[in-house]
């Protein structure tokens, strides 16, 4: 199976993600997390990409989306992945689409997870609290959920076109809301 989750930040998409690839057995591939890597390890890549993450910005398409090319070129990819963060503007859709085209495959679903945007904040604040992300600040939780309105939801109507997403209610329990993810792509 090969699927996109989107929703947006603090909807839990990243926590959904991980027991979702793991229900389905597919790789789960996070371009935040793949960033936030490359930040820790110091690489040229990970300096690049910290400039835009700590504004709550998003990193160049040129950057991202040929970070994504070679991941989804590895041979865990083959038969399927549940790409969580990407794409996440409209040339990305594009270039996600051509990178399939040229592996001679295409999605199979986008996911969007809706969610609440006070209780989205407020779980993000928690996570700051928890995690300690220097993305977490709250002048760039609300950057992002504006960068998220303008660049990403659009991305949603893209896929309800091609007659592929799927909205699934994000609030409530996590286990509820995988349940409801997995019943959503018929398991
Ligand atoms: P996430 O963990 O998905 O919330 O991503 C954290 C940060 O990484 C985002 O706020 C962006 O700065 C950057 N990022 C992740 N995915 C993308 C993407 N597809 N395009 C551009 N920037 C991204």
């Amino acid at each position: 199976m090969r699927l996109v989750l989107m929703g947006p930040p603090g909807a839990g998409k990243g926590t959904q993600a991980k027991f979702v690839s793991e229900a389905l057995n597919i790789p789960h591939i996070s371009t935040g997390e793949i960033f936030r890597k490359n930040v820790t390890e110091g690489t040229e890549l990970g300096v690049k990409a910290k400039e835009y993450m700590d504004k709550g910005e998003y990193v160049p398409d040129e950057v991202t989306n040929s970070m994504v090319a070679a991941r989804l070129a590895e041979p865990d990819a083959k038969n399927g992945f549940l790409l969580d963060g990407y794409p996440r503007t409209l040339p990305q859709v594009s270039e996600l689409d051509a990178i399939l085209d040229g592996l001679d495959t295409k999605l199979d679903n986008c996911v969007e997870i809706t969610a609440n945007t006070d209780e989205v904040v407020q779980r993000l604040l928690k996570r700051a609290e928890l995690e300690g992300r220097p993305d977490d600040t709250e002048e760039v939780i609300r950057n992002r959920m504006v960068v998220y309105a303008r660049e990403t939801e659009p991305l949603a109507a893209v896929y309800e076109e091609h007659g592929i997403l799927l909205k699934v209610d994000g609030m409530g329990e996590v286990d509820e809301v995988t349940q409801r993810l997995l019943a959503a792509l018929g398991h």
